[in-house]
């Protein structure tokens, strides 16, 4: 119950939006996460650049 608020990190493909991956992480380490890395989306059938978005998941 107390175990707070999880952090999550939705990657967003770049080129069609798609959301590729979410990543649930410790904020503590949140300073090692990169913001942008390449990640094969199903959708375009490539690598593409996606974006770090935060989400924080209550409840
Ligand atoms: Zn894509």
């Amino acid at each position: 119950m107390s175990h707070g608020k999880s952090q999550f990190a939705v990657w967003r493909c770049t080129d069609c939006k798609t959301i590729i991956q979410t990543t649930a992480y410790d904020k503590r380490r949140n300073d090692e996460i990169t913001k942008e890395v390449k990640k094969y989306c199903k959708k375009c059938r490539k690598h593409t650049p996606a974006k770090r978005k935060d989400a924080k998941k209550s409840s």
